[in-house]
């Protein structure tokens, strides 16, 4: 099974920071890609920020300007999801909760073609879960993107129990067609680097939480000694700590409790004071 030819259309739903980084790299592989979001506000927020990245990227002669038109070209906003029913491959990239996730996919069973692929981009949840509401569970699954989308090159595929091969197939070769770096993995919670990051990030929130280090000396000693693209307080800050904090939950949950998944105190009372990080402005830094 090749990877799927440009002319199939992608649908995109939800237009957030992880739906419009999946709809650029989609558009600028040269798909069609409609983006749907629930509130219409943020289908234009999501465009207007895959407009200025790709403005960011001719700036720094990173790309052509007549491809960065015809990349944002094709991307097609749409007002609802049945405008997008000729779309061959769904990915869904809308809040982290099985139960919306479930209703959403069954709705895109009833608007798609049978063959048409679903793929979730969630960080945590269960795509075995996912599928079991489905007439035709072999076609979902989990399609992992990392954060910014456009930049970072891994790409979890994640197949569940009833994951039809050729559509996990389908998904590497497609993953690798666009410019990632595509990996399979089983459906296990937090897949694989949602898992091994969850002591990571645990450890670095308890050094804070224990006022051992500075979160700039920490985020420099792994940047510039370990050779992280960032360190773990910029991450958290950029991934957004509400996402963070419910995906370390949802694996603690799923490893029915294991201490090693443990979440942060320190963080819940960040999500509480709505301290996301750079979406509200404030995590663990401060943005202008
Ligand atoms: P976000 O809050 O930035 O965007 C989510 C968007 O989905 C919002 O615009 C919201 O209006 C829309 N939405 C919510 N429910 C909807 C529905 N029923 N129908 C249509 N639209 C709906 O969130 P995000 O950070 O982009 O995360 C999206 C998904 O990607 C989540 O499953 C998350 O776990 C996963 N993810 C996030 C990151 C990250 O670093 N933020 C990384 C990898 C995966």
């Amino acid at each position: 099974m090749s990877a799927l030819t440009r002319d199939v259309k992608i649908v995109v739903i939800g237009a957030g920071a992880m739906g419009s980084g999946i709809a650029q790299v989609a558009a600028r592989a040269g798909h069609t890609v409609y983006l749907y979001d629930g509130r219409s506000e943020a289908i234009a927020a999501g465009r207007a920020a895959i407009e200025q990245d790709l403005k960011f990227l001719v700036a720094k002669n990173r790309l052509d300007g007549a491809e960065a038109t015809a990349t944002l070209e094709r991307v097609v906003p749409v007002a609802a999801l049945a405008e997008a029913a000729d779309a061959g491959l769904a990915i869904e990239a809308i809040v982290e909760n099985l139960d919306v996730k479930r209703k959403l996919f069954a709705e895109l069973e009833s608007l798609l073609g049978a063959d048409a692929i679903i793929a979730s981009n969630t960080s945590s949840l269960s795509i075995n879960a996912m599928a079991a509401g489905l007439a035709r569970p072999g076609r979902l699954a989990g399609l992992h993107f990392f954060n910014p989308a456009p930049r970072m090159a891994l790409v979890e595929v994640v197949s569940g129990l009833t994951t039809d091969p050729i559509v996990a197939e389908t998904l590497l070769r497609d993953g690798a067609s666009w410019g990632k770096v595509p990996v399979h993995a089983a459906s296990t919670p937090g897949f694989i680097v949602n898992r091994v990051a969850r002591p990571y990030y645990a450890e670095a929130l308890r050094v804070l939480a224990e006022h051992e280090a500075e979160p700039a000396t920490l985020d420099a000693i792994l940047r510039e000694g370990v050779r992280f693209a960032m360190g773990p307080f910029e991450l958290m800050d950029l991934i957004g700590h509400d996402v963070n904090f419910a995906v370390t939950k949802s694996v603690f949950e799923a490893y029915f409790c294991d201490r090693r998944f443990a979440p942060s105190p320190f963080q819940q009372e960040l999500v509480a004071a709505g301290r996301l990080g750079r979406k509200s402005g404030r995590g663990i830094y401060e943005y202008g």
